[in-house]
């Protein structure tokens, strides 16, 4: 189980998610590719992990209408292409592959 992080901001206007970790790291996710890493199953099949929604079809002015923290173990994000149904976990955060992310 990871810790949750310690911030979680969201940045409108340039679609990033900003999201804290304990241990100090910083990471900033672009919402069209959280969108793309949706986990539910109406994005990615369960049992392949096959993406199941096509990166092209999300639209470019994707914003967040809304953020749920699911217990201390997920949060919840919700798009204004009316799809709200992507729990992330922490684990899921952290292994989304962030550009940028610094390899040490
Ligand atoms: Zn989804």
């Amino acid at each position: 189980m990871s810790d949750p992080p310690t911030n979680i901001r969201a940045l409108q206007s340039e679609q990033i998610l900003e999201v804290s970790w304990p241990e100090g790291r910083v990471e900033r996710f672009p919402y069209h590719q959280l969108r793309s890493e949706c986990p539910c199953a109406a994005c990615r099949n369960e049992w392949t992990g096959e993406r199941m929604l096509d990166p092209k079809s999300i639209r470019p002015d994707l914003k967040l209408e809304g953020m749920e923290n699911i217990g201390t173990y997920a949060i919840q994000l919700a798009w204004n292409d009316g799809h709200s149904s992507g729990l992330f976990t922490w684990e899921t955060l952290r292994a989304i592959e962030q550009p940028g992310r610094e390899s040490s």
